[in-house]
């Protein structure tokens, strides 16, 4: 069968290195700025790389190397570098509204091994440095982002800046289990550390919540507390999200490991990739305490940078009814 568009340039990409089971290649890509649904709390989302070396068991992003026509279990060991990324940034930014958000990380970890090799995610922040009045968050489960604390200082002070850390448990060893390659929980809590105290607004998100995993009160509260005690300022969450690309890794793994759960988890998710309304109402007002109890805002924190062009001023003091 002829391959054709994504699952083309993919087989056609340049191997820039191998290591362990993992291989890297360097994929050709039109865009870099990928615009959202509606209903998303950002407009558009960078994703340095495709596949993510951390493996998590339950990562809902696996599906977009079936487009590539590779099997989901091919995400952790088959990781694509996007070429030009910056270079297409300087030039998509110009399409983008005042007020519109972006986010990096929504579909794999911009601060993954490969990272450290290939520096797309640095060279990205290099061209927002040398923006102004722009709204940026980064996701991650990486401490490699504190070596880029000198640009998100700079970006920070002239565009309103977040990273968001996500912390599933502060279980060291269910940790290993859920996210076999991804950094310990204390590394990525010492990394929160290392950037609130160089200023950065940080918060911290407990995703995916897991359903007889990770969704008690006291795991919940764990992660706050420990996320409160390194200077984060927001926390939130929402469950767990199962497509079939990612039930194909995950219903293995409980098979394994929680087989007390695996039947349930089958059920749960037998119909659809989202929990029932009542199981996510239980769960909203589980965290709700748990943010409040440690005085978290739920949101994003907007403040306004030392540095700001005068009309993106105008406009932040408009929506903050100023
Ligand atoms: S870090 Fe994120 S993108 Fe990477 S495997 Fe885990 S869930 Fe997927």
């Amino acid at each position: 069968m002829a391959l054709i568009g994504i699952a083309r340039l993919a087989a056609q990409s340049d191997l820039l290195e191998a290591k362990r089971a993992v291989q890297y290649f360097e994929i050709p890509t039109r865009s870099i700025l990928n615009r959202t649904k509606p209903g998303m709390p950002f407009e558009w989302t960078i994703n340095p790389y495709r596949g993510c070396e951390f493996a998590c068991k339950y990562c809902y992003a696996r599906y977009t190397h079936e487009f590539m026509e590779m099997d989901a279990t091919e995400f952790e060991d088959k990781i694509y570098a996007k070429a030009a990324s910056a270079h297409l940034l300087r030039q998509e930014l110009r399409k983008l509204a005042p007020r519109d958000h972006i986010c990096i990380g929504t579909a794999t970890d911009p601060y993954q091994p490969a990272e450290r090799r290939f520096r797309r995610t640095r060279a990205i922040l290099e061209v927002f440095a040398r923006e102004r009045g722009r709204y940026l968050g980064i996701t991650t489960k990486s401490d490699l982002v504190v070596r880029d604390l000198d640009l998100l200082q700079e970006i920070a002070r002239a565009n309103v800046l977040s990273v968001h850390m996500t912390i599933t448990t502060t279980d060291t060893a269910l940790a290993r289990l859920l996210e076999p390659r991804a950094p310990t929980p204390q590394c990525r809590l010492d990394a929160v550390r290392q950037l609130t105290g160089g200023g950065i607004t940080v918060g911290v998100l407990p995703n995916p919540i897991m359903p007889g995993i990770t969704d008690s009160e006291r795991s919940l509260d764990r992660v706050a507390k420990a996320a409160r005690d390194s200077g984060a300022v927001t926390f939130g969450g929402g469950p767990l999200f199962l497509m079939p690309s990612a039930q194909k890794v995950f219903f293995p793994f409980l098979e394994k490991e929680r087989p007390d759960l695996a039947a349930q988890y089958r059920e749960w998710y037998a119909r659809s990739a989202y929990l029932g309304a009542a199981y996510r109402k239980t769960l909203a007002a589980r965290v709700c305490r748990v943010r409040d109890r440690y005085g978290f805002d739920a949101g994003r924190v907007e403040y306004k940078p030392e540095v700001w062009v005068p009309e993106q001023a105008e406009l932040f003091d408009e929506s903050c009814g100023l």
